[in-house]
């Protein structure tokens, strides 16, 4: 699909498939296209080229169009409203074209598995944000629709309530058997919430995967830097190896003489107040060590973030320590990094 808004490609030829009752995140930073891209398959906004199909059946193209209200699609946005004139009870079962009596059995249903049903009769305004949050999603699922779409749905809550509603929400999602695309920004979400993330940049997909494969095979340094801090070694390949600090790396399929990035996550550098035994063995998964000196350390609460800059090649390293680490600006410490958990890229 593409959607342009003053010649500027908003959603730049985004195609994907998701699977039927599980959880695809969209993820991306904030105005690469998220909820367009979401907004043209709830039917709210059109899309300049590309088809949109549910279960095999065409609901859109740039000719034919099923209006928003018949394309069985949940919605749940961000500034998710009540209808404040109605009970909690109306409320949820306001999208129900069954029977009086059947209406309600869903609705009390819903609310019960939310843990909500006392809240059956009263009005929305009795109720407090997350409760507000839990009645728009059984709302929002009362129908069973066959798509869930939800932008930034939990942006609105407070930290303290999120994540428990998070881990609800999924549970209740599971439960109905949605199947969901959900919009986020922030990665934690997206790897909580997710069987499978779309990764998203500036109007395109660029990876689609498990969580698992998101974060241990990125597909550039972008993706990697998406998700945590990151060093960033340059080197240059020279028969498809390349020397760092650590010894030498294998960059395979990289020309002699081109620019190589090494790049790996805090987490997965240690500190040795000593060379140690471990040798120059550039194949083995510890690699070999190298001295940094220390240019400043904090405590970030679970972990110690330090910093180094590294006897050879002059470059900041980072490195994060489980609990408190904190050595003195000046000391030299011997670092290695975890060579099964670096990635090579062409430099940029
Ligand atoms: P995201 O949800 O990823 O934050 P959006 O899809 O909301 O991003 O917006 C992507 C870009 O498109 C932004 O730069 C935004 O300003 C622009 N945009 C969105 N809707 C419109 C519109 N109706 N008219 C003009 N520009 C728009
Ligand atoms: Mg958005």
């Amino acid at each position: 699909m593409v959607r342009q808004f003053d010649g500027n490609r908003v959603v730049d030829d985004v195609s994907f498939a998701i699977e039927p009752g599980r959880v695809t995140c969209l993820l991306g930073p904030s105005g690469c296209g998220k909820s367009t891209t979401l907004r043209m398959i709830a039917g709210v906004e059109m899309q300049d080229s590309g088809e949109i199909y549910l279960d095999g059946q065409l609901i859109c193209d740039t000719v034919f169009r099923v209006p928003p209200e018949r394309r069985s699609i949940g919605l749940m946005f961000q500034d998710f409203a009540l209808f404040p004139h109605m009970t909690v009870g109306e409320n949820v079962a306001f999208g129900l074209t069954t029977s009086g009596g059947q209406k309600k059995e869903r609705a009390k249903f819903l609310l019960d598995r939310v843990g909500l049903g006392h809240f059956m009769d009263s009005y929305p305004h009795h109720l407090s944000g997350g409760e507000q949050q839990r009645v728009a999603l059984a709302r929002a699922l009362a129908p069973k629709p066959r798509l869930m779409l939800m932008d930034e749905p939990f942006s609105g809550l407070d930290n303290r309530l999120r994540d428990g509603i998070r881990d609800e929400t999924l549970d209740l999602l599971k439960d109905e058997g949605a199947s969901v695309l959900l919009v986020t920004h922030e990665p934690e979400e997206a790897m909580r919430m997710a069987d499978e993330i779309l990764l998203m940049r500036r109007g395109r997909i660029v990876q689609q995967g498990a969580p698992y494969n998101i974060y241990h095979a990125p597909v550039d340094k972008e993706a990697v830097a998406f998700f945590s801090d990151i060093n960033v070694i340059r080197g240059v390949s020279q028969g498809a190896l390349t020397d760092t600090p650590f010894g030498q790396f294998l960059v395979p399929g990289v020309d002699d003489g081109s620019e190589v990035e090494i790049v790996f996550r805090p987490q997965h550098v240690s500190i040795d107040f000593d060379r140690g035994g471990k040798g120059p063995n550039p194949t083995a998964i510890a690699g070999a060590p190298a001295r940094g000196v220390v240019e400043r350390a904090r405590f970030m609460g679970s972990d110690s973030l330090v910093e180094f800059r590294m006897d050879h090649g002059g470059e900041i390293l980072k490195a994060t320590v489980p609990n408190v680490f904190l050595p003195k600006p000046g000391m030299a410490l011997w670092l290695t990094v975890r060579r099964d958990r670096c990635f090579v890229f062409p430099a940029a």
